[in-house]
């Protein structure tokens, strides 16, 4: 268990004093208009000239007018106080706090009315199956299976977890997952009008849980839908001592509706190793097209002292992309293929 609330000061913060405030790639009026942004917003300071400012707008750099915006020294961001409980093999086997999926292990197991033996089969469940555990007693677990609850022994459950804890390097590995985006911060829009930052907050959870699993310590940047400067979360990772530390992003190229795959991006060569490992774990569990491994000179990276990469993790822009990202089972995939990289780098 980890209680975190402490405040960390940082540079300069850009308020905009006006509504409708022009975003340009440049400092001047004749760069490529890219948005806009409104009275009472605020952004990371990135640099400046006489006349303009750059923000951190949706992860990359905009530049604003100087004459409609703020510029306040020392911001104090507030870490949010952070109750996440972290496992260890007690946790796991006997308290479970949130719900997770659990793949059955055995070839055959029957999913009961009530917690005993006597109660009525609702259904059997077969290798494979994935069953969302939602309580656990002594004796059973509370499941639901294809929108059915009932119970299966909670026996079950601790051999695979124990299997699981024997046999993965993730056990006791600090993993800092960071959802891109968030709050006013929608990040990109997808063909059916959902938002990047949901996509990537889900993802980030359903890794979570799944690394929890094999005992890893994670610790997500944001949990909820909030705005959140870029730096202070590569300083979560620094400040938790990652081993890992994980920006999840979804792409979108809107002209270019076709585009489709995914990236894995690093910023030290240190990393090259990390990103390599990863990227080959998604790639072999979702299948998805292959847009390699490249440098990326995000903000994000630059500030974290960890280990770090930032996936982007299919188009929005893709319709069929956009519904199998949406699917939970493609979730699953990307989730896997993380965690085989994951280990594959921890083994090497
Ligand atoms: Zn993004």
């Amino acid at each position: 268990m980890l209680t975190l609330s402490q405040s960390i000061s940082f540079a300069k913060v850009v308020s905009i004093d006006v509504d409708e405030l022009r975003v340009r790639t440049g400092p001047s009026t004749a760069h490529e208009l890219i948005g806009h942004v409104n009275q009472g917003e605020q952004y990371t300071f990135l640099d400046e000239t006489d006349e303009w400012v750059a923000i951190d707008y949706n992860g990359g750099t905009g530049w604003v007018s100087r004459d409609y915006v703020t510029i306040t020294d020392d911001q104090t961001v507030t870490i949010p106080s952070n109750s996440d409980t972290t496992s260890d093999d007690t946790n796991n086997q006997n308290n479970i706090s949130s719900t997770f999926d659990f793949k059955i292990p055995v070839d055959k197991l029957h999913l009961r009315e009530a917690a005993t033996t006597e109660s009525e089969i609702l259904s059997i469940l077969t290798k494979g199956d994935s069953v969302v555990v939602l309580e656990q007693s002594n004796d059973w677990v509370k499941v639901n299976f294809q929108d059915t609850e009932g119970y299966i022994p909670s026996w079950i459950l601790n051999e695979q977890i124990k299997i699981n804890l024997n046999q993965t390097p993730l056990r006791n590995k600090v993993i800092v997952i960071d959802p891109g985006h968030g709050g006013y911060d929608v990040g990109a829009i997808s063909v059916h009008n959902n938002y990047e930052k949901n996509f990537a907050l889900n993802t980030a959870k359903h890794l979570q849980d799944q690394l929890e699993l094999l005992g890893a310590k994670v610790h997500l940047t944001r949990s909820d839908d909030y705005y959140y400067a870029l730096t202070p979360r590569a300083i979560l990772a620094n400040y938790h001592g990652a081993d890992v530390f994980l920006s999840i992003h979804y792409n979108s190229e809107p002209q270019y509706p076709s585009a489709n795959g995914i990236n894995t991006y690093y910023r030290k060569s240190a990393d090259l190793a990390l990103a390599e490992f990863v990227h080959q774990g998604i790639l072999e569990t979702t299948k998805a097209n292959d847009r390699g491994v490249l440098t990326g000179d995000y903000l994000v990276l630059r500030n974290s002292k960890r280990p770090s990469l930032l996936l982007e993790l299919g188009f929005l822009s893709n319709e069929s992309e956009e519904m199998l990202i949406q699917s939970p089972g493609y979730q699953d995939d990307i989730s896997r293929g993380i965690i085989i990289g994951l280990e594959n780098y921890f083994y090497n």
